[in-house]
C-alpha cells in the first residue's frame, strides 16, 4: 500500500495502485489549476453550467492529458484500471468540489457511456458514434427512462418499427442526463410487435437528425439543467444503428449494472467529504458565546458522526470494489454500497447545513448546494427502495 500526501498536508494510506496515486496527483493539479481558472473566468459553478463550447474545451484538454479515455477498453487507449483504482480516482475528482468533475473522463457524456458497447460494436458503430466520442469530438447520452418506465425499466413504450433498411422511432424519453448538449444517444426502444410484450432493443440515435428534438426546460433541485427529454416523432434511423441483438437492449444496458451501481458511490463519497471539510472549517472559524462553535460538544459530536459515516461508506465502497476485482459478482454488495453511500452522504450533508446555522440555508453556500445535490442520489440510478429489493432478492435466493 502506498501513502499519498494530500492537499491538507496530511499523509494517508492509499488503498489503490501506485499508478492510480500518480494519476490522482495529475488530475488534482488539472482540477485545481487549469479547470479552476477556466471556471472562474467563465463564471461556472455547480449551478451555473458551462456552455457546450466550453465543455468541449474541457473534454479536449482532458483527452490531450490522457484522462478522458481512461475507462475505455485497453485496445482503444484505455488504462485497464481495476474497479478499485477507478473508484478511488473518481472519489478524488468529486472531492475536489470542481463543477467540471463529471467532465474529466466524460462520465456524463463521454467514453464511459460507450466503453461497454465496444464488444458489440460494428465498424459502422465505431466510425460514426464510438470513435468520435472517444476522441472528445462528440457527446453521447444514455436514454432509457420514460414517463411510464422508471424503476420498471422494461416497460419502455418508445416504439422502433422496422421499415426496410430503417427503423422508425416514436416516443419520449424522460430525465436524460447530458441530452441538452449531446450529439448522440444510446436509446432503448421497444421492438415488440404487440404492446403487451416486452422486447427492448438498443440503438444509436443522432440527436441532430430530422424527427428528434430535445426539450430541456426544467432544472433539478440541485439547480442544474443538464437533464432533458428526447422526443422522437417519425424518426427514421438506419437499421445498422441497432446495437447487439433485437430484444437484448436491457441486458446490454444493465449488463454492467453491478459495477455501474458501485461507480456512482465515489461521487457521493467525494461530495460528502467536501461537506465534512466545509463543516470542520466553519466550526473552527465561527464564534458564538466567546468561542469557536467547534468547541461545543454538540458540534463536535455531529462532526464525529459525519466522519464515522463517511469512513463506513468508503469502507463498504472499497471492499465491494475489491470483491468485484477478485471476480465476485457482488450484486447484493453493490446495491448495499449504493444504498448506504447515498443515504449516509445525505445525512452528512444535512449535519453540515446544521453546523453552518443560518448561513447553511442561504442559497449560494456550498453546503446548501451539497445538501440538495446529495438528496438526489437517493433517487438516481436505482432508488434506495430498488437497492433494498435487490439485496433482499439475493438474501432470499429469488430470481433477479
Ligand atoms: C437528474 C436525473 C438524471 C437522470 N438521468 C438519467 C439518464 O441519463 N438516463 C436515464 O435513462 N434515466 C435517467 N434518470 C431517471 C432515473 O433513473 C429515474 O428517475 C429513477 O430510476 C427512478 O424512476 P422514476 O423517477 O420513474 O421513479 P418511480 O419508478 O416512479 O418510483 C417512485 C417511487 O416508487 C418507488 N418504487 C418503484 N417501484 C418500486 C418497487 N418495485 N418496490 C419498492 N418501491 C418502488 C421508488 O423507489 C420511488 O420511491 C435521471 C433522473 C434524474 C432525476
Amino acid at each position: 500500500m502506498t501513502s499519498t500526501p494530500t492537499r491538507d498536508g496530511n499523509v494517508r494510506p492509499f488503498e489503490g495502485s501506485e499508478r492510480a496515486a500518480a494519476l490522482i496527483g495529475r488530475i488534482e493539479d488539472f482540477l485545481h489549476g487549469e479547470l479552476a481558472a477556466l471556471a472562474r473566468a467563465h463564471g461556472v459553478d455547480q449551478e451555473h453550467g458551462a456552455s457546450r463550447e466550453l465543455l468541449q474545451q474541457v473534454w479536449r484538454r482532458s483527452h490531450e492529458l490522457g484522462f478522458y479515455g481512461m475507462t475505455l477498453p485497453e485496445a482503444m487507449g484505455g488504462l485497464g484500471l481495476s474497479v478499485l483504482d477507478h473508484v478511488l480516482i473518481k472519489e478524488a475528482i468529486y472531492a475536489s468540489g470542481s463543477p467540471f468533475a463529471p467532465h474529466v473522463f466524460g462520465e456524463l457524456s463521454g467514453p464511459p457511456r460507450v466503453g461497454a458497447l465496444v464488444r458489440k460494436a460494428t465498424p459502422h458503430h465505431m466510425q460514426n458514434f464510438i470513435l468520435p466520442v472517444a476522441r472528445a469530438e462528440k457527446a453521447i447520452c444514455f436514454a432509457l427512462t420514460e414517463a411510464e418506465a422508471g424503476s420498471d425499466a422494461g416497460a419502455v413504450q418508445t416504439r422502433a418499427v422496422r421499415d426496410g433498411e430503417h427503423f422508425v422511432l416514436d416516443g419520449r424519453k424522460r430525465f436524460i442526463s447530458g441530452s441538452p448538449f449531446a450529439d448522440f444517444a444510446v436509446l432503448m426502444a421497444s421492438t415488440a410487435s404487440d404492446s403487451a410484450q416486452r422486447e427492448v432493443t438498443a440503438f444509436f440515435v443522432d440527436l441532430k437528425q430530422a424527427g428528434v428534438r430535445v426539450e430541456a426546460g426544467y432544472k433539478t433541485m440541485a439547480g442544474q439543467s443538464h437533464t432533458g427529454d428526447i422526443v422522437l416523432e417519425n424518426c427514421r434511423i438506419p437499421a445498422a444503428n441497432l446495437i447487439g441483438e433485437p430484444g437484448r437492449g436491457l441486458a446490454l444496458a444493465l449488463g454492467r449494472i453491478t459495477v455501474n451501481r458501485l461507480l456512482h458511490c465515489p461521487a457521493m463519497v467525494g461530495l460528502a467529504a467536501v461537506a465534512l471539510r466545509d463543516a470542520c472549517a466553519y466550526a473552527g472559524q465561527r464564534r458564538q458565546f466567546g468561542r469557536a462553535i467547534g468547541q461545543f460538544q454538540a458540534i463536535q459530536h455531529m462532526l464525529a458522526d459525519m466522519a464515522t459515516e463517511l469512513a463506513a461508506a468508503r469502507a463498504l465502497m472499497i471492499s465491494t470494489a475489491r470483491q468485484i476485482d477478485a471476480g465476485s459478482e457482488a450484486r447484493a454488495e453493490a446495491s448495499m454500497a449504493k444504498l448506504f453511500c447515498s443515504e449516509a452522504a445525505f445525512r452528512i450533508a444535512d449535519r453540515a447545513v446544521q453546523i453552518h446555522g443560518g448561513e447553511g440555508i442561504v442559497q449560494g453556500r456550498r453546503v446548501e448546494f451539497l445538501f440538495r445535490m446529495l438528496r438526489m442520489y437517493r433517487v438516481l440510478t436505482g432508488t434506495s427502495e430498488i437497492q433494498r429489493n435487490t439485496i433482499a432478492r439475493e438474501l432470499l435466493g429469488e430470481p433477479g
